[in-house]
């Protein structure tokens, strides 16, 4: 008998296979929402937020219909408006500085700290007007930004911390818990996230009840009672459908965590088994962070070459982000020109985020990190 070498293949993420072990689960949850034919804020919804809330250690969580629309949600219920100023991170999801134009006020952009890629709260203070009104750290990739720092001088400015906590869930800080910090904490459930649904899906984290009454009413086009209208809100719900699927999902999250958190571990010695660690730069974990990984991001000089390297080899990977937000044409208007957000421009040039995913095998990690060794021992 002839044993034939099959050839590996690891894509950036296999939500096949995260489906494969909860297939029975989700479609006996999907099937009764069809049974019910009640699709819109019903009892799974609420069933959700009231799970999700104490798991981010806040009193009130409300669904809404993407991340994007969470902060754009929040942003209004603070009254952004035309003239303010909101601080944020160039090196994000494009949703993070849209949300702020998309009010017409000014997205305001601070340089990163290139070992953790948030928000360097040293940078912050130089760039606080008269106009400013909020600050929006972002917890990329799963690490939380420094808080204690960026609280510490929203408070002597009186202005309001908005935390997008897109990739995040879970993610503490000091004990605390992503989404918690800041007044109002934001949510994506995009599907390739730690917690995915099957579509678009969103939602608000606060503590502050009249806040949370504030988000409840602004997602339904601001009316309360029904069809009388107080103040302009959007349309902007999680439906029913992608709650319950939800709900069965986020029953896994705490293991999915750990296999993403263990896989981190693996691949750290993987690069230093390998002696990769001159030329790879590691993703750096605080010790006062727990870090969910919603991405195990590299630093590496010779970028390009190097995907295009996994590629050929079958290897997802993918760029978070390569090109930072104030190089964007739509941000032009700005003026914020080439080299003036030094820390975010380099990490666009060499940033390369490898398969993380929980199903991820001990063998598709060591057939990633022995072809990167590879190129580098061809160079
Ligand atoms: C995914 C993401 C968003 C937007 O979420 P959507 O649900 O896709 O609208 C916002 N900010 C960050 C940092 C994200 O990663």
């Amino acid at each position: 008998m002839t044993t034939q070498k099959t050839k590996i293949s690891v894509p950036l993420l296999d939500l096949k296979a995260q489906y494969q072990n909860i297939k029975s689960e989700i479609m006996s949850a999907v099937e009764s929402i069809f049974e019910s034919q009640y699709f819109i804020l019903g009892k799974e919804g609420v069933a959700l937020e009231e799970a999700l809330a104490p798991y981010c250690d806040t009193k009130f969580a409300i669904g809404c219909a993407s991340g994007s629309d969470a902060l754009l949600i929040a942003l209004m219920a603070i009254d952004i408006k035309p003239g303010d100023e909101v601080i944020t991170t160039p090196f994000t999801f494009f949703a993070t500085g849209g949300s702020v134009s998309r009010l017409g006020a000014k997205p305001v952009f601070v340089d990163i700290d290139p070992d953790t890629f948030n928000i360097d709260p040293k940078l912050i203070e130089e760039k606080i007007t008269s106009r400013t009104r909020a600050i929006i750290p972002v917890h990329l990739f799963g690490q939380c930004a420094e808080m204690n720092e960026i609280l510490e001088i929203a408070n002597r400015h009186n202005l309001v911390v908005i935390e997008d906590a897109a990739q995040a869930i879970g993610s503490e800080y000091y004990g605390k818990r992503a989404g918690s910090m800041g007044l109002i904490g934001c949510l994506s459930f995009f599907p390739s996230k730690n917690l995915g649904a099957a579509g678009d899906a969103g939602m608000m984290l606060t503590s502050d009840p009249d806040l949370a009454e504030k988000l409840r009413v602004l997602r339904v086009h601001g009316g309360k009672p029904k069809y009388y209208y107080r103040m302009l809100g959007v349309n902007s719900r999680l439906d029913e459908l992608q709650a319950t699927v939800l709900k069965v999902k986020f029953n896994h999250l705490e293991s999915w965590t750990k296999a993403r958190q263990e896989n981190a571990s693996r691949y750290d010695k993987l690069f230093a088994d390998y002696k990769l660690i001159e030329q790879v730069k590691l993703p750096k974990v605080l010790s006062y962070c727990r870090h969910i990984f919603h991405q195990y991001t590299i630093c590496v000089s010779d970028r390009d070459q190097l995907m295009k390297h996994l590629k050929d080899n079958d290897i997802g990977t993918e760029v978070y982000y390569p090109l930072s937000l104030h190089q964007q044409d739509c941000f032009a208007y700005l003026g914020q020109l080439a080299g003036s957000l030094p820390k975010s421009e380099q990490a666009a040039n060499q940033v390369l985020s490898l398969p993380i995913y929980p199903e991820l095998t001990l063998e598709q990690q060591d057939y990633v990190v022995s072809t990167i060794a590879k190129f580098y021992a061809q160079k």
